[in-house]
């Protein structure tokens, strides 16, 4: 599926996020995941941090990054 990335130029006013996370953009768009603020975050990145909340390192390590967001 190509996307805005080769010209970026082809979309006409459908919005692409970027999960701030991962990177990706998700298939759904800005219905593939979660807006905060000014930035999203794809819902496989959502459901990840959700996972994550048993403890653990990596979770601290998202944390820190999305400290950065909120
Ligand atoms: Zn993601």
């Amino acid at each position: 599926m190509e996307t805005a990335e080769a010209g970026g130029k082809s979309i006409t006013g459908v919005l692409l996020p970027r999960c701030h996370l991962c990177g990706e953009v998700p298939e759904n768009g800005i219905r593939g995941g979660i807006r905060i603020r000014k930035t999203f975050i794809c819902e496989k990145c959502e459901s990840h941090i959700v996972s994550l909340q048993a403890g653990g390192s990596k979770y601290q390590m998202v944390l820190e990054q999305l400290k950065k967001i909120w």
